[in-house]
């Protein structure tokens, strides 16, 4: 069980800030993953009172709040539409809606989990996170940097002219994923995330030269062959390295598939 000895609804970012630099405090997002946890809790900072649970939609970018909850990104007409419906497609299998009713984007993405359906969407998208001090860094670079003590303010994803796809395999409903695999059809050619190795999500990004074929089936082929090669992948209780190697050519091959018309 975990014990909180206080808690704090932040004024502003900048308390929020200064709160989360003594290491027994800790950020809450909808703590539905802080709650699993034992250690004992100095200050639980609240970041409700900031106005960051909205998605702000603009001509080049989305604007997504460390609030916003996964249930949010599920029911957003504006993204779903965007992406073809993929944004739904990656968080309508995690654990159930009141769940997602109270996940949020920021503790989702700060976590960078291994398991993440999250962060494997939003790799494959052109991504960047707002930290208040740390500033706007590539979602790229940020799942590969270690835990610190900022705090995640928003998700900012640029539109681009691009087609988006979300696949996900899981050995039954609602549990985590054997493997995640979020695919972006751009002008220059392919993005591919690949999530749940078990490790965290990591990005191939293939030129349409790389896997030039005469038709989409081979070319389809010619991207897993790529993807399966340099995917690194490992063994726990949901699925052994080589079954998830397989999984990521299968997912990939069907991306392609789906997205080259488009
Ligand atoms: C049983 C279970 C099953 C799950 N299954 C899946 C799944 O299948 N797929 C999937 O993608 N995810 C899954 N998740 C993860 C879930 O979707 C959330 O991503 C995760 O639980 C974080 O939840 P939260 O937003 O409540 O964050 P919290 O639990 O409140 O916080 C998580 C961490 O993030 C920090 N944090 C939160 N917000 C911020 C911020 N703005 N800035 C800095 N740090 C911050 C907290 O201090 C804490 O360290 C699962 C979680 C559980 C508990």
């Amino acid at each position: 069980m975990r014990v909180i000895r206080e808690y704090k609804r932040a004024e502003s970012l900048e308390e929020a800030w200064q709160l989360n630099q003594k290491k027994s405090n800790r950020v809450l997002g909808g703590m539905v993953w802080l709650k699993m946890g034992k250690m004992q809790i100095g200050t639980a900072i609240d970041l409700s009172g900031l106005g960051l649970d909205t998605i702000e939609e603009t001509g080049e970018e989305f604007r997504i709040g460390c609030m916003v909850t996964l249930r949010d990104l599920e029911l957003d007409p504006g993204l779903n539409t965007y992406t073809d419906g993929a944004a739904r497609e990656s968080v309508r299998h995690i654990v159930g809606v009141q769940f997602r009713n109270l996940a949020t984007v920021g503790g989702s993405i700060y976590g960078r989990y291994g398991f993440s359906d999250v962060l494997t969407m939003f790799l494959a998208m052109d991504s960047y996170v707002e930290l208040y001090k740390g500033g706007i860094i590539p979602l790229k670079e940020y799942a590969k940097m270690p835990y610190d003590r900022d705090i995640l303010v928003r998700l900012i994803v640029k539109k681009e002219k691009a087609a988006f796809d979300y696949q996900s395999v899981r050995n039954s409903q609602t549990d985590f994923p054997v493997l995640t695999c979020a695919a972006a059809k751009t002008e220059a050619g392919y993005r591919f995330s690949i999530g749940a190795r078990p490790g965290k999500a990591v990005l191939f990004e293939l030129a349409d030269a790389d896997i030039q074929a005469a038709d989409v089936e081979n070319m389809a082929e010619n991207a897993a062959k790529c993807v399966k090669e340099q995917v690194e992948t490992g063994s726990n209780t949901r699925g052994s390295a080589e079954y998830r190697k397989h999984l990521a050519g299968v997912l990939v091959r069907r991306a392609v598939c789906k997205l080259a018309g488009k």
